[in-house]
């Protein structure tokens, strides 16, 4: 019998059956997808690969980078010379700061916010939220609600609620604030979840973040099944489990690891039911909406305007653009994120508006040659069956305190201390801390 079964194929699970191969255990990985890496994917567009999901490393994600090195995948920086665009509080501005320039009282505001928001996660752990001082209170309050006491005037708040929505997926009003601190002290902090140069959108993978993906897989000498969607894990004696898949086959294994998204985990019936603090936390869970675009052409026109190809706005469609032309610059492309309550009114639209709503967008910010687009590609990753959204699933308010500690407990029936299906920890990976965090529980791992 099998030691293994691992379940779910991104970078989570890939690394889980790493371990366990390392330590010896047989192990097999069930993928519901036809490939590796979940939310990490590479398309072909016009002369470059390019990803629809996750693309950027930072200096924060040290573990990543040796994975890279370590499969012979190359990097290269992010374009990030000239001025920014900033179109937020019904004004356009060009900057070359990280921060926009307001004028004197309001710049000095925005660093204040950074600073407040820098002190308010001071004490909160990244892995462990709930036992922060005033953890009850702090969960029970929302991100726009901490906001609309705290950040004046308009323009401010705009461009820190664009952020907000950028890196969550989410608005401010969904997210507590207790999540919020502790995703910020797992990522840096929110400027180094924002920024190009030193942040965590600092270099891209030659190849693709979905390439590094595929390139993982090949290099563990483990067998994976594609295509097989679990529906049912039983784990009917303390060393034993039977996971059913779509279609009735069963599959049996000593130990399972759950390498899944938490929202993901509501689709799988388990038996014996799960705990009632991790049924809690499988509930309180959203996935963020993010819709990805990619727009190339057949010349960087923003670079020649001295222009970086960032654009922050607190208008709809677009929160964010950054310049994706691939290495060398030989496919020129601009990428942008639609997120938050936008998403869902975006993907209302017909795919002729939503293409041409962004077109718009882009001429505004970056002159009307971004209306000649060679290739127009979006995603939009909560119509994705087996993923259900994006970035990260987003404790609702109140969630991380009532049900938090459940995000690392083995399930084990008749109340064993660990059994045979364990999570694997949910970790931003730009953390400082272990990227990726697991608690494998099989023998020898
Ligand atoms: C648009 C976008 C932009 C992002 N940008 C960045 C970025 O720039 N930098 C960064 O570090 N991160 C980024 N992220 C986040 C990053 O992609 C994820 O954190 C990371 O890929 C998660 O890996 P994972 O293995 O934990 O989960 P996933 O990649 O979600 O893997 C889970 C796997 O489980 C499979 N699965 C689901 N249900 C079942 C089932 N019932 N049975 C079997 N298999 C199942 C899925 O198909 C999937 O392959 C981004 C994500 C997106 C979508």
């Amino acid at each position: 019998m099998l030691d293994a079964l691992v379940i779910g194929g991104g970078l989570s699970g890939l690394r889980a059956a790493e371990l366990l191969l390392a330590g010896g255990a047989e192990v097999e990985l069930v993928e519901a997808r036809e490939r590796v890496g979940g939310r990490l994917e590479s398309v072909q567009v016009g002369a470059g690969t390019f990803d629809v999901g996750g693309q950027w490393m930072g200096p924060g994600q040290p573990r990543l980078a040796a994975l890279a090195h370590r499969l012979g995948v190359a990097t290269f920086r992010t374009y990030h010379r000239g001025r920014g665009v900033f179109h937020v509080g019904g004004r356009v501005h060009r900057s070359a700061a990280e921060i926009p320039w307001f004028g004197v009282t309001e710049t000095a505001r925005m660093g204040v916010v950074l600073g407040m928001v820098d002190l308010a996660r001071r004490g909160v752990d990244a892995r462990s939220p709930w036992t922060a001082r005033r953890a009850l209170h702090r969960d029970s309050v929302t991100v726009g609600e901490w906001a609309d006491e705290t950040i004046r005037p308009a323009r401010v708040r705009g461009t820190f609620d664009a952020a907000v929505r950028v890196v969550f997926g989410a608005e401010p009003s969904e997210l507590s604030l207790l999540y919020f601190l502790s995703y910020l002290n797992a990522g840096g902090g929110l400027l180094n979840l924002t920024g190009v140069e030193r942040g965590a959108q600092q270099l891209r993978f030659v190849g693709g973040a979905g390439g590094l993906a595929k390139a993982y897989a090949e290099s563990l000498r483990c067998r994976i099944r594609y295509g097989k969607e679990v529906v049912r894990i039983d784990q009917h004696k303390p060393d034993r489990v039977r996971v059913r898949l779509a279609g009735g086959k069963k599959l049996k294994a000593r130990y399972a690891v759950v390498a899944l998204p938490t929202n993901m985990l509501s689709h799988i019936e388990f038996r014996p039911v799960l705990s009632p603090m991790k049924a809690r936390l499988i509930e309180g869970v959203e996935m963020g909406h993010t819709v990805k675009v990619l727009v190339t052409y057949r010349h960087a026109f923003w670079r020649d305007a001295g222009l970086s190809g960032e654009l922050v706005s607190d208008r709809p469609p677009l929160s964010v653009v950054f310049d994706n032309c691939d290495r060398g610059g030989v496919q020129p492309a601009l990428v942008g994120f639609i997120v938050g309550q936008a998403a869902g009114e975006f993907m209302a639209q017909s795919p002729q508006k939503r293409r041409e709503v962004v077109l718009q967008q882009l001429s505004r910010a970056f002159g009307p040659a971004a209306l000649s687009c060679s290739e127009y590609v979006e995603r939009d990753w909560k119509a994705e069956r087996f993923s259900g959204g994006c970035p990260a699933a987003n404790p609702k308010p109140g969630v991380l305190t009532a049900a938090g500690p459940a995000l690392r407990e083995a399930q084990a029936p008749r109340r064993r201390r660990a059994g045979p299906v364990t999570w694997k920890a949910r970790c931003w990976p730009g953390s400082a801390r272990p990227a990726k965090c697991w608690r494998v529980s099989a023998r020898g791992a």
